[in-house]
């Protein structure tokens, strides 16, 4: 089983979507994507803007190949959309994908009135039935019956598990460890490696909140000492306090926690919890948002200074041998396209094929790319 996760916080957009790739089945769970409309009092800043359009842009990649699709509710982050704002994924953009592989979808009850729409949308714009994949087994596939969408009775989602050779994953979306019958099922499922929404800390600011705070603690802790892999992320990893949660949580858990860039073993862009820095490093115009949105403004010019100022302000580290990396030399003469550096160098990537070759001494090309690829313009 490979486990890709495509967006969530951690990688710098609103989200929890991932790939499993089995044997003979590619499953693709909440293909969906947000940045969050206000934080601050702050629209999207433009350089989440561009991170966002490439996280969009993979996602509709990564379901050309997938044999299901599942998803865990239809809030806008967690699904192709009929009307999507500019920073949402719509369902124009993947319809052919959409229309060819299964579809697994959490049932139309316990949904608010918006979530019905869009499940009903979709539906009418695949022109195909979703049926009720609440309680369903399919072979490897499993679905919960709806849970709490954090503590709300009436807001539901489904939570999926994934098994192949007595290796169990389970994707448990907008529970926030808020409710113990939520934890129960994870546990009686007995999954090795889990990825779960943690709780929404920013929400959390009146003293009345504390209980909440007590209880996603606790139940964050009954899960890692159960569960070998924990991946938290989505609605804690949208403030610098549920930045530190997880830290904390690192140092007291028994087996090893992870956010997405970690599991991903790369670094954080934790760009929302940085939304209002990043307007203070790189102001904008008025009425910046408007102009975007008519399509008169380059939102590019806000893409390289971006992660100039992530790393002059030390928010991010490249790869140790960025500076000396014939990858480097070739995006900035324009011979090769940014997405190579920005997806391995600047976020110190470990899954780069020249890094590990460079470590151990081995030859390498200069016209390797980072995933192994020869790519023979570049000499
Ligand atoms: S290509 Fe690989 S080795 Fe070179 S700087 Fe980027 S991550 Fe490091």
């Amino acid at each position: 089983m490979i486990i890709k996760i495509l967006g969530a916080e951690s990688l710098g957009v609103r989200g929890l979507s991932c790939v499993v790739e089995l044997k003979n089945r590619k499953i693709c769970i909440d293909p969906g994507i947000a940045l969050g409309w206000s934080r601050h009092g702050f629209l999207p800043h433009p350089f989440q803007i561009t991170v966002g359009t490439s996280i969009r842009e993979n996602i509709i990649d990564e379901l050309k190949e997938a044999t299901d699709i599942v998803i865990s509710h239809f809030d806008g982050d967690h699904c192709p959309l009929l009307s999507p704002n500019p920073y949402q994924l719509g369902i124009e953009e993947v319809k052919d994908s959409l229309s060819k592989c299964r579809i697994w979808a959490k049932g139309p009850d316990h949904c608010p009135p918006t979530q019905k729409k869009r499940r009903e949308e979709l539906a009418e714009s695949l022109n195909r039935d979703l049926p009720n994949a609440e309680g369903v087994r399919d072979y490897q596939l499993e679905f919960s019956v709806s849970v709490c969408h954090g503590q709300q009775e009436e807001h539901r989602v489904m939570m999926s598990r994934i098994e192949e050779d007595g290796e169990f994953f389970v994707h448990a979306s907008d529970i926030q460890l808020l409710n113990e019958n939520t934890i129960e099922t994870i546990l009686k499922w007995k999954p090795d490696i889990v990825f779960v929404s943690g709780p929404p800390l920013y929400h959390y600011a009146l003293p009345s909140h504390q209980m909440q705070r007590e209880h996603a603690w606790e139940n964050a802790i009954r899960l890692s000492e159960q569960i070998g892999t924990l991946i938290l992320d989505h609605h804690l990893l949208r403030s610098e306090e549920g930045i530190t949660w997880l830290e904390k949580l690192k140092r007291t858990a028994r087996h090893k926690i992870y956010c997405s860039a970690d599991f991903m073993e790369r670094a954080p862009l934790f760009l929302e919890a940085w939304r209002k820095e990043l307007y203070e490093w790189l102001p904008l115009s008025e009425g910046w948002h408007e102009h975007y949105k008519n399509g008169q403004i380059d939102v590019n010019n806000y893409r390289i200074r971006g992660w100039d100022v992530l790393i002059k302000k030390g928010k991010i580290k490249p790869c140790k041998w960025y500076d000396v990396c014939p990858m480097k030399t070739y995006t900035e003469q324009g011979k090769l396209e940014r997405y190579w550096i920005e997806n391995y160098c600047l976020v110190d990537n470990r899954h780069c094929v020249r890094y590990h070759m460079e470590e151990r001494g081995q030859y390498h090309p200069d016209d390797m790319l980072p995933n192994g690829e020869i790519r023979k313009i570049l000499q």
